[in-house]
């Protein structure tokens, strides 16, 4: 049992990010003092939105510069805190080098970030942002476990450098948490495992996070002509806030939590804005057949290997939330909702 001092700074690593910035809003909102490290303090177009947020909450901001690969980069930020969550590693999918640009900040990242924590005596607890990513490559995988789906206890055995270095990166950075985390006794580790996020972006102008690229993609009519059933988790990104709120601040809480609302595909994503956005954008309204897709896929996007689109397309994806809900009273919002608000807020920000 792990009870934070609510009064003690509590850090959040790449504060700047999509799912971070929420994750901040709402530690602001409970009056919370918020070490936040930022690439870049001094670029105002990253962190400008965390400033706004201070004003209109209790709470307070202190921005720390810090960089994933340089050690004791974290010491500063994570002085007098009690609870530490470490967020920043890069979720991009298209890279030259995936060792350089995303399996070092992500692996090195959590070394760092943790090691810190070993030698910071007032650290309790530490949530690190994982993802189901770290449990599984292709949907096909979730199929292939001891229950039909997949759970907290299942491991991703199929991510590579090669094939999928997101999903490595990710599994690699979060089996180095564990293992850090069992060299000492001070604080516990919980994970967060969202599956894929949307939901409104707090500063949609500098997202790069692949979460926004879905939906311009969906608006710019690049998928008029239909899209696969390709299956996938989804999860608002105010939900995974409040789940890792929750992970930090709930005494019992232990372990890692698969945070993901609907085991859905592409298709029915899509088509969730069909009703209120159809008329006004190029909007894909049904479903491609997979033949089609293996064979055309890898020519009009060659980020899609055959072997993923077999994998996934007209495979559905299946996760046990079941323990999310009850241990930390998680209450998911509605596929409509997440995908209506996510759309709007772009509109309404002049994005797409
Ligand atoms: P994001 O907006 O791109 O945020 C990533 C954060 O990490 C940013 O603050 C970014 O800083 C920082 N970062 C990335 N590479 C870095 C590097 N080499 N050195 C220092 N900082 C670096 O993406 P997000 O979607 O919010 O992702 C946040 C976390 O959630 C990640 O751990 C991601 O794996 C996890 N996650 C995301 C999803 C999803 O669907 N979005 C699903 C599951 C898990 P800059 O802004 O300076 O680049």
């Amino acid at each position: 049992m792990t009870q934070i001092d609510k009064t003690k700074p509590i850090l959040v690593t790449g504060a700047n990010g999509y799912v971070a910035s929420w994750l901040v809003k709402r530690l602001l909102e409970e009056g919370h003092t918020v070490h936040a490290t930022v690439r870049n303090p001094q670029n105002e177009k990253k962190i400008g939105h965390l400033k706004n947020l201070e004003k209109q909450s209790k709470g307070t901001i202190k921005f720390f510069k810090t960089d994933l690969l340089q050690k004791d980069s974290f010491f500063k930020a994570m002085q007098g805190c009690e609870l530490v969550y470490h967020t920043a590693s890069p979720f991009i999918t298209s890279v030259k080098n995936p060792q350089k640009e995303l399996v070092e900040p992500a692996e090195k990242g959590t070394e760092n970030v943790l090691h810190t924590a070993i030698e910071t005596l007032s650290v309790k607890r530490v949530v690190v942002t994982s993802s189901c990513a770290a449990m599984y490559t292709d949907s096909i995988d979730t199929h292939n476990t001891p229950k039909g789906m997949l759970t907290e206890d299942i491991w991703n055995t199929t991510a590579s450098l090669e094939y999928q270095p997101y999903s490595y990166s990710k599994t690699v950075a979060e089996k180095k948490a564990w293992e850090i985390a069992k060299m000492q006794s001070r604080w516990d580790l919980i994970t967060i495992n969202p599956s894929f996020v949307m939901g409104p972006f707090l500063n949609p102008t500098e997202t790069t996070s692949e979460s926004i690229n879905f939906l311009k993609q969906l608006a710019s009519g690049a998928m008029k002509s239909g899209i696969p059933k390709f299956g996938i988790g989804l999860v608002d990104v105010r939900d995974v806030a409040e789940a890792h709120l929750r992970a930090g601040m709930t005494p019992s809480a232990k372990g890692r939590h698969i945070t993901s609302a609907h085991n859905t595909n592409l298709y029915e994503m899509a088509v969730a804005l069909v009703e209120k956005y159809g008329n006004d954008y190029p909007l894909p309204q049904k479903a491609l057949a997979k033949w089609l897709v293996v064979l055309l896929g890898p020519i009009m996007d060659s980020t899609f290997s055959r072997k993923t689109l077999r994998n996934n397309v007209n495979v559905d994806w299946k996760a046990d939330n079941s323990k999310i809900k009850s241990e930390l009273g998680i209450q998911f919002r509605s596929m409509k909702e997440t995908m209506e608000d996510s759309f709007e807020n772009l509109i309404v920000n002049k994005t797409i």
